[in-house]
């Protein structure tokens, strides 16, 4: 058989690669006929459904049902102001500023309100161009707009290959009233140059606008710097929002107050200050909220919300965000290093502790390591840090960490829990802690489990550890909690609001390797080494990072390569065993706290403790309060499990 992809590695590594399977567990994946999954390649027609989208649904018609015509204003996300919600997401997600975005209508409405206003044809200046394989809506939408202008759509509208355009404009431009492309060509998947025909089509005197359905979610945008007069996009495809979803429009800022321009005007495009006064004539706002014609669908609005918020959350980061790393990162390095390293092919391995110091007393790799620094120096190179303009990256930007994608030496996998979680909080009693603050509060349920960890307001945080499809299934959490933590659900007043208000995030450990890359990029903390969070010890282990990376450095004398390699080398071993760790405390708390046989287990490792003060600690102790490196534990503990009684 003919292979057509790459190797089952190569596959996974490019997954690895990608930031964006970080929320692969949040979505609903059709269930195949002979896998448990469908391979899901229709993104670009209709995304999948979100978890959360269930949910978000839920809300707005409880709250309709709880508050009837009130929810415009005491809605869990009051329907008044919406779409303002939507603004700033929607925003970081095309690169415009948040009053240049409005979520409103389906895609061809729009582009048909922006022509309305975009599409001005005077004297000579009177066609459209699209490109020769645009899709039929546009090419509809376009030959409309030339008709209801009293012009003849065959020749008013010009249709010419991609490549081409540029050229055109150079040539016709002063005959064209306005630019109408495809962002992503939605047969080809054709990148166009957004920003050089837009700068292109100006320089001709035309108007540019952009259909982006394929764009958006897709490739990393930047909107208003790119100068684009007016955007439209929908939502049901990479946005993930549901099929029809309300659609997105882009107003260039440079538009927004320019009273000249003619709008098709309906209530909710007038000034919400005035909008209920009622008068005759339309009083518009000066940002892209002007273009809405009726109220928004908030129904329909719900989806388009959940999508935004998960854009945010993955900082649209296999677009946006591997392109704002790309921009940094790799060219920064690459210049850095060319300059600095010339001819260096990588770093020499140092994983031996304390390698920094035997380098200068001598011996084989010391004279390697000598002659190097040495030679660097007489060639008028100075030490890294020095503020003689060199830099180092360190990338500590998280479990999504855009450095770590954007340096491709950094081969690196995520793997994720299919569980979620949620914060809710039990506030204080009485002005005093409702539970003992002195215990670790565990519910566990099976396949599911709540915690609760105090805080210093006398409050305490329950998260709750479910699978995905708890999450989604249940829709009366009121009476879940009821049935099923009826002693915790006494203690949660808020418990209906904050389980619709705060967002269900995803648990995922990272791994990585290596770590340092041309002695100039090291990640540290979650973007080198996430771990599930059922030991606590997440913000410790990035600490740890931070005192060994402070270490090498004084070792090694402030020489950077040096010192980046010896810090990945020492901290790995070590966070691999917490992450291993961190696992195996999540089964434990949820499968076995409940069983008489663990909680035996504890009994014995209690009174050994008692009986051998100082010598014997159990691994929760030794995670938890000493600096005993995670490595250590991991061995000590698999040396003790043999000696103690199993349960499994
Ligand atoms: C439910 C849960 C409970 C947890 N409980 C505990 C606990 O009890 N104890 C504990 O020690 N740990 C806990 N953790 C883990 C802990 O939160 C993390 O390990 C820790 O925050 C990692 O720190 P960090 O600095 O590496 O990354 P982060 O805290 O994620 O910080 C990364 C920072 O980089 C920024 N950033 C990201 N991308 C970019 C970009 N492109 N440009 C600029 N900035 C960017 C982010 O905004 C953020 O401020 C928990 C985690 C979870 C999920």
């Amino acid at each position: 058989m003919k292979r057509v992809g790459p190797r089952e590695d190569e596959a996974r590594a490019r997954d690895g690669a990608d930031p964006l399977p970080t929320l692969r567990g949040e979505f609903h994946v059709p269930p195949g006929k002979r896998y448990p999954e469908v391979a899901y390649f229709a993104g670009n027609s209709l995304g999948l459904q979100p978890r959360a989208t269930r949910a978000a649904l839920l809300t707005e018609l409880d709250d309709w049902a709880r508050l009837g015509v009130a929810g415009h204003f005491e809605a869990t996300h009051p329907w008044l102001p919406y779409h303002e919600q939507l603004r700033a997401p929607a925003a970081r997600l095309v690169g415009a500023r948040p009053e240049e975005t409005v979520a409103m209508n389906s895609l061809t409405v729009n582009l048909h309100l922006m022509m309305a206003s975009f599409y001005r044809p005077a004297g000579d200046r009177t066609r459209i161009l699209i490109e020769d394989n645009a899709f039929p809506s546009d090419s509809y939408a376009v030959r409309s707009q030339a008709a209801f202008h009293g012009l003849d759509p065959d020749q008013a509208v010009v249709r010419v290959p991609a490549a081409a355009i540029v050229d055109y404009l150079a040539r016709y431009g002063d005959q064209v009233a306005l630019v109408l492309l495809g962002g992503v060509n939605y047969l080809t998947g054709e990148v166009l140059d957004i920003p050089g025909i837009t700068a292109a089509g100006h320089a001709a005197g035309c108007r540019v606008g952009w259909d982006l359905a394929h764009a958006v979610g897709n490739i990393p945008l930047r909107l208003h710097d790119w100068g684009v007069d007016f955007a439209v996009w929908c939502s049901y495809k990479y946005l993930n929002a549901g099929p029809g979803a309300v659609a997105g429009c882009f107003v260039h800022s440079r538009h927004l107050t320019d009273a000249t321009l003619p709008r098709l005007a309906g209530w909710w495009g007038s000034d919400p200050a005035t909008r209920f006064l009622m008068r005759p004539v339309a009083e518009p706002v000066s940002t892209a909220d002007a273009w809405q014609v009726s109220n928004p669908p908030i129904l329909a609005m719900a989806p388009v919300r959940v999508s935004l918020e998960m854009f945010d959350q993955v900082g649209m980061g296999g677009a946006a965000g591997q392109e704002r790393a790309a921009d940094r990162v790799p060219r920064l390095v690459a210049d850095r290093a060319a300059c600095d390293h010339p001819g260096r092919s990588g770093p020499a391995r140092l994983p031996a502790l304390g390698a920094g110091r035997r380098r200068r007393r001598g011996g084989p790799r010391a004279a390697r390591g000598g002659r190097r620094h040495r030679g660097r120096a007489r060639a008028g190179h100075h030490p890294v840090g020095a503020g003689t303009g060199h830099q180092v990256v360190i990338g500590a930007d998280g479990a999504n960490s855009a450095v770590r994608q954007a340096v491709p030496t950094f081969q690196h996998r995520q793997d994720h829990l299919d569980y979620g979680y949620r914060e809710l909080t039990i506030p204080p009693v009485a002005g005093d802690f409702a539970l003992d603050p002195g215990a670790l509060h565990i519910w566990p349920r099976g396949t599911s489990m709540m915690i609760a960890l105090p805080n210093p307001d006398r409050s305490f945080t329950a998260t709750l550890f479910w699978p995905h499809r708890d999450f989604a299934a249940i829709t009366d959490p009121a009476a879940h909690f009821r049935e099923h933590y009826p002693d915790a659900y006494a203690l949660m007043p808020d418990l209906t609001t904050e389980y619709a208000r705060n967002p269900v995030g995803s648990l995922v450990t990272v791994y990585c390797w290596p770590w340092a890359h041309q002695g100039r990029v090291a990640l540290l903390g979650d973007a080198a080494h996430a771990i599930l969070p059922f030991y606590g010890q997440g913000a410790n282990c990035a600490f740890e990072d931070c005192v060994e990376l402070d270490r090498c450095l004084a070792e090694t004398g402030d020489a950077w390569p040096e010192a980046l390699e010896a810090y990945q080398w020492r901290r790995k071993e070590n966070t691999d065993a917490i992450a291993e760790m961190a696992l195996e405390n999540f089964v434990e708390m949820r499968d076995k706290v409940g069983s008489r046989a663990f909680l035996w287990r504890k009994r014995i490792e209690h009174a050994l403790e008692r009986a051998l003060p100082g010598r014997y600690m159990t691994r929760y102790e030794l995670v938890s309060f000493t600096t005993v490196p995670y490595a250590q534990i991991r061995r000590r503990n698999r040396v003790r499990a043999d000696q103690l009684p199993r349960v499994d």
